[in-house]
Formats: C-alpha cells, structure tokens, sequence
C-alpha cells in the first residue's frame, strides 16, 4: 500500500477531477466526491471557521467582510514541501503561481463572484485552492458557507451564558450520531468572560466526542484591523494557552498547529480505510455506466466514416429484422402465402364466367362476330371474341394480388423499423430508411403489376391450340320436342361453344392461379429481400458528411444524457488509474 503521504495527495488529484468534470456531490448515492473523505468545517456564521483555515495555513489568504462570505464551498488542500518556496494555485487557472497571499484572497473574492454574480447568493459549485508550503501538514479542508439561520455560532463560546444555546445543542446531538468523524473546535476562547472557563468542553466532560476537543484563540476584529499578521497570531496563540492558568495543562494540545496534526493523521487513516470502498464503489459505477451506455448507443465518431459505417450498420440491423419476418422467425411473412392460398383463388372463383358465357351472351358475341355471313362450321371470331372478353376479367384478381402483397410488405416494413433496437436512438434515420424502404416497394408493386398484367395478356395472345383440336365433333343430342327442330339446333350449338370456352378459361384460370404467385414473388417478395435499400445505401455513399450527422440526429435529451455519463464514465475510470498507480507505489 501506498505511504501515508501520498494518499491524501491521491485524494486530492480524484477531488480536483471531480470538479473538473462536475461532480460537486449531492448526486446522490453514485458521487464519486462524497465517498471521497475530506474535513468539512461546519459552524455557524461569524464562528471562527475561515480565521482557523488561515492559522492551520498560517497566511492571511480568506476574504474578509461582515455577513456572509464564504458563499461558495472552499476546498483547501495543503501540501507539504520540501523546497522553501511558498505559493497558491487554484484549478480554475491551472498555470498561475500566486505567491502574494493578498493576490490569493482576491481571486477567491472573484472566482466567487464569478459564479454567483453580485447577488451574494450562495453556490455548491466548489472553488479549489491548492497551498504548497513547507509549513504547512498534508491536509485537505472544506471551508462551507456558514449555517446564517444558526444565530448563534457552533462551537464559539458564549461567555458565561451556557456554553452551547438550545437551537445549537441540537444541532450538535446531530452531529454525535456521526461522532467518530467529528472534531470538536471552539473558538474565541479568549473572549470568554473572567472567572468562567471551557475546560470542561476541552477535557471531553461535555459534549463528549471520540476525538479531543481544540481550544483555539483566532486573531480578533481588532487585531486583524491592526494588521496583526499571522505568525505573531499564532505567537500570540501559543503564549495564551501556555501562561493561561485554566488552560496551561493542556498547552500542548491547543491550538491550531496543533489541530492540523491531528487532522493530518486522521484524514490519512480514514483514506486507507475506507480505500477498498471507494476503488469497489468506482468499479461496481464504471460498470453500471457501462451497461447504461450500452442501453443508449455508444457515441458516434466524428468522422464521415465512422458515420457512414453507423448509417450502413443500422441499415444492416433492419433489413436483418426485415428478412426474419418474411423468412419466418418473426411473423407476418405467412400473410404472403395467404394471399396466393386464400384471396386470389376466392377472386378468381368470384369472376362472372356464369353470366358471361350464358346462352344469351354467347348468342349475342357469336352473332356480331359473324356478321352478314353465319359461321358454317365453328365460329372462329366468335370463339376468339368471347375468349379474349372472359380473359380480360382475370386483370382484377391479378393486380389485386400484387396490392396484397404490397401492403403486407409494407406492414413489414413498418414493424421491422419499430423492432429495429439500434435504430430508437436515431429518429430521422429511422424515417428516411423507412422511406427508402417503401419507395423501394412502390417499385416492386408498379414491376409487378407489369408482369402479372402480361401474364394475362400472354394468355390472350396465342391460344391453346390442342385444346380445340381435342374437342368432340358435334353430335346432335337430346331433341326438344317444343320447339323447332333449327333452333334447338342453334341453342345446344351455342351452349356448346360456351361450355367449350368455359372449359378453356378454367384451364387458363388454373395456369394464372399459379403463375400470378411465381410473378408477384419474383417482381416484389424476392427484391424486397434482396434489394430493399440499395438504391438508399448508393444516396448514402454520395453524401457529406454535413449531410450524414444530419442523419444521424438524435434525441437531444439522450445526447446529453450520453454525454453526462461519458464524462461520468471518465472521472470514474481517471480516480481507479490514480488509484491503481498508488496502489502500485
Ligand atoms: P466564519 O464566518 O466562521 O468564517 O468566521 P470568521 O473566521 O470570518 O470570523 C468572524 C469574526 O470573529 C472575525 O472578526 C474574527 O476576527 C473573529 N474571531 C474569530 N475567531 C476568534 C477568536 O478566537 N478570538 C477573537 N477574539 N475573535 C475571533
Ligand atoms: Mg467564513
């Protein structure tokens, strides 16, 4: 493990990237800076708490004034030197040295100012300061803004009043139940009026603590007016409690020195304590952004590239989610099979056959074929007429397959989009590939609708000749009695070319019902699987890469969420290196 003097630097590096990356606690449970230990000094307002800052630094450096000061947390991180040089450094200008401490006092009145405005209100946005010094104890110190509904300071003395008032004493019962990390520090013990005295407070007899009390004597208003400066202060200090007949027994425990040293020691046990909690919290928080990031998307590279390679990829996803609905795994593609099983034979069973081959119309097409000049034998024109008419029905049901089919694929379409995961995050990708993709299927449709409706005008063009030379020459059968021997002739004559041109378009009902099928799912099933977004992937190929980020717009609100928990991501993965390479010391 490291040595003790490394690990509240350790702490130091992790708080400063914390505020670097904006993790200023009060996150709750997953902010890195509140597992991260450090001495906060709390107390009320006008208590002391910035006076002892500047006698464990021992310089002047805090701004000074009546109300409220310290309006935004302070974090004082010292560090022992060996060198003799002395100075300041504050995170926010990483390269400025100050060694006027007058200089430091106003940065921090500025920097303060900066994020609050004039408005004197109040910020948890920390201001870090960094003291190099051979003086001073390896230590960190928060310095927050005083408790201004407090009326009465924390841990100052009240002269001959009772030591801590009613509203303070509950406050301090609070802070026993964390007992075993609260220091005790009373200040102004000089001011106490005569014949009354704190030792009772500082032998721990009350308000006992798990750590000594520090009696403290801070420079007064006085004092600090008459430009007392810090090392006759802490002078001054000393020389109070060690000629002080109520205190002189426990000299060598006051003060502020005194307190740094013992504030040291403690912070570094507390940080080598509780470092396999942090690096197990750090760990089990990497891990949990990781899978949240996962959830998300990873973020895109800023090149064309990467983000033709994401458009590609995504494109990729869907027409995987698109094929496994119509090659099954995924449902919806059985509807195809329905329409050739189900509507086209109902469609074509529908077709008016019955009426349009009746006796009458047969005799009404045969007689306009013929002309002036009846038929002698079979009525050719006639034939043909009647055939090419009683074909043309069967462009309906035809088309009406490929319409079918089409709107099938393009409920597809739209629930491989829907089901597409990858695709969530990028709304305008996900409507200009469902776009491309139905554009895409209006080709097909507009192919198929050509091919089916050649189909059948393939069947108009050359007839089945075998089909006619097979038929039976005509008997004349059953005679009715009732009527003329010439038109019974005539009816039967034409009931039986009806019943042959029937039987003809049924063969060639049989045909279409199943060529319609191979055609619709040559001209659309079959392209659509394999040509869907080829036209979209060569339009993606030309563009920008102006025009490619503009695709690939997301959600705003998801993007910052990303982009929170890649800075998250970072901070936490930042403390286990300087972890890891103290760990290794
Ligand atoms: P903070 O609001 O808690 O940071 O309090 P400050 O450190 O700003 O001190 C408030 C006032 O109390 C200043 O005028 C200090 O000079 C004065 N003061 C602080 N500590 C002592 C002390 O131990 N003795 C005396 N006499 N005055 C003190
Ligand atoms: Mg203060």
């Amino acid at each position: 493990m490291a040595t003790m003097g490394s690990l509240i630097g350790l702490v130091n590096r992790i708080q400063r990237a914390c505020t670097v990356l904006g993790d200023h606690g009060g996150g709750g449970e997953g902010s890195l800076w509140e597992a991260l230990p450090s001495v906060a000094v709390v107390g009320g307002q006008s208590s002391g708490k910035s006076s002892v800052l500047e006698s464990i630094v021992g310089r002047d450096f805090l701004p000074r004034g009546s109300g409220i000061v310290t309006r935004r947390p302070l974090v004082l991180q010292l560090h022992k030197t060996e060198s003799g040089q002395e100075y300041a450094e504050f995170l926010h200008s990483p390269r400025k040295r100050f060694t006027d401490f007058a200089a430091v006092r106003k940065e921090i009145a500025d920097e303060t100012d900066r994020i609050t405005g004039k408005t004197k209100a109040i910020s948890n946005i920390p201001i870090h300061l960094s003291i190099y010094s051979p003086h001073v104890v390896n230590l960190t110190l928060i310095d927050l803004p005083g408790l201004t509904k407090v009326a009465v300071a924390f841990y100052q003395q009240r002269g001959n009043k009772n030591l801590l008032s009613k509203i303070l004493k509950t406050w301090f019962d609070l802070m026993l139940t964390r007992g075993d990390r609260t220091f005790g520090v009373l200040t102004k013990l000089d001011l106490m009026d005569k014949g009354t005295n704190a030792v009772d407070v500082l032998e721990g007899r009350q308000y006992r603590l798990q750590h000594p009390w520090v009696g403290i004597v801070n420079r007064s208003q006085a004092d600090i007016n008459r430009n007392v400066d810090m090392l006759a202060a802490r002078r001054k200090e000393k020389e109070y409690f060690e000629s002080s007949p109520d205190y002189g027994h426990l000299a060598h425990k006051m003060g502020a020195e005194y307190l740094a040293k013992l504030l040291s020691q403690h912070l570094e046990a507390v940080i080598k304590a509780k470092i396999p909690s942090i690096v197990a919290m750090i760990n089990k928080t990497i891990d949990e952004i990781e899978a949240e990031l996962d959830r998300l998307g990873r973020p895109i590279g800023g090149d064309a590239g990467a983000q033709l390679y994401t458009i590609l990829d995504m494109c990729r996803a869907f027409d995987r989610v698109f094929k496994e609905h119509l090659d099954g795994g995924r449902p919806g593609g059985d509807r195809i099979y329905g329409v050739f099983d189900h509507q086209l034979p109902a469609a074509l069973k529908k077709l008016p056959f019955d009426k349009h081959l009746s006796l009458q119309n047969v005799r009404k097409v045969i007689s306009e074929a013929d002309g002036y000049q009846p038929h002698l034998i079979a009525p050719e024109q006639g034939y043909r007429r009647l055939i090419d008419s009683s074909l043309h029905y069967f462009r309906g049901p035809a088309e009406a397959s490929v319409d079918a089919v089409h709107l099938v694929l393009k409920e597809l379409v739209r629930r491989s989009i829907a089901a597409t995961e990858e695709l969530k995050r990028f709304p305008t990708l996900q409507t200009d590939i469902a776009a491309a993709a139905n554009e895409s299927l209006e080709r097909f449709r507009e192919d198929g609708r050509k091919t089916v409706i050649r189909l059948v005008d393939m069947e108009a063009s050359y007839l089945t000749v075998e089909f006619f030379r097979k038929l039976p020459t005509e008997p004349d059968k059953g005679a009715n009695n009732n009527t003329p021997a010439n038109d019974r002739y005539q009816d039967n004559h034409l009931r039986r070319i009806g019943s042959n041109v029937s039987s003809y378009i049924n063969m060639v009902c049989e045909t279409l019902r199943n060529t319609i099928p191979k055609a619709v799912v040559h001209c659309q099933v079959k392209e659509a699987k394999r040509n869907l977004l080829n036209r979209f992937y060569a339009h993606v190929g030309s563009k920008e890469k102006k025009q490619l980020s503009a695709m690939l717009d997301e959600d705003p609100a998801l993007m910052e969420k990303r982009d929170s928990l890649v800075k998250r991501l970072e901070l936490y993965k930042s403390a286990r290196n300087e972890i890891d390479s103290v760990a290794w010391k």
